[in-house]
């Protein structure tokens, strides 16, 4: 399992789960109720969250979020040095191979 997809705004969570039951990838909803009984706990720990059951939907799953949430960036786009991938500026990871950046 590997979470996905974590805002403050259940909505977007909920927006997230459902697009990601459109296209048939298993996922679930975590802390959903976590904001307005969290007590001690900092915001940040208890956001509700998407996760996904298999790993293996991480990369596909990853660009779906990004284009439903997609907007103008000043990221830029770079390029997978393993695999020459394209990857959106806001990618932490390539979507293809899982590669970081190359930062040098
Ligand atoms: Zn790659």
């Amino acid at each position: 399992m590997v979470r996905l997809f974590a805002h403050e705004d259940r909505f977007l969570v909920w927006q997230v789960k459902q697009l990601l039951d459109e296209k048939g990838i298993p996922c679930f909803i975590k802390n959903e109720y976590a904001i307005g009984a969290m007590g001690d706990l900092s915001p940040f720990d208890c956001l509700p969250e998407v996760w996904l059951t298999d790993d293996e939907w991480l990369p596909k799953a990853t660009e779906f979020v990004y284009r439903l949430h997609e907007q103008p960036s000043l990221l830029q786009d770079w390029f997978c040095r393993q695999c020459g991938e394209e990857n959106a500026g806001s990618f932490e990871l390539c979507w293809r191979c899982g590669r970081e950046p190359s930062h040098s």
